[in-house]
């Protein structure tokens, strides 16, 4: 039984899609600036189920043109997003610790609670280019 009500995860539902949507109205800007128009295009239609095949290659492209911060919390948003439903949604993947809900709306793509990230955070600094 999870610890999230179903209050609590429409709210972190609705703080995902809000992350989603700024952050790919920054992409759109980014992309147009830099006279990528067909990548700003795809993203713009990229909402919904249907567009995830277009968005996978788009993305796929947009890591190559540095974009790569974004590419990836944008698929981190994805997946919380996918996983929103599951009973062990909001659990901390290193110690299974209860993330509280308001850490989740604050950031729906926290997996680990507080003292689990800020471990992982000491032991992983600077080994983000590694193996993927
Ligand atoms: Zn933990």
């Amino acid at each position: 039984m999870s610890h999230l009500t179903s209050q609590d995860r429409t709210k972190i539902r609705a703080a995902l899609e809000h992350q989603r949507t700024n952050l790919i109205k920054a992409m759109q800007a980014a992309l147009e600036e830099s006279g990528q128009t067909q990548f700003a295009e795809v993203l713009g239609r990229a909402s919904g189920d249907s567009a995830d095949e277009a968005l996978a290659v788009t993305l796929g492209n947009l890591s190559a043109a540095r974009l790569d911060h974004e590419v990836r919390m944008l698929r981190a948003l994805e997946n919380a997003r996918l996983r929103l439903d599951d009973k062990d949604f909001g659990l901390c993947v290193d110690c299974e610790a209860k993330i509280p809900a308001a850490r989740l709306v604050a950031n729906p793509v926290s997996t680990r609670c507080v003292k689990c990230q800020d471990h992982f955070e000491h032991t992983h600094a600077g080994q983000s280019h590694g193996t993927i």
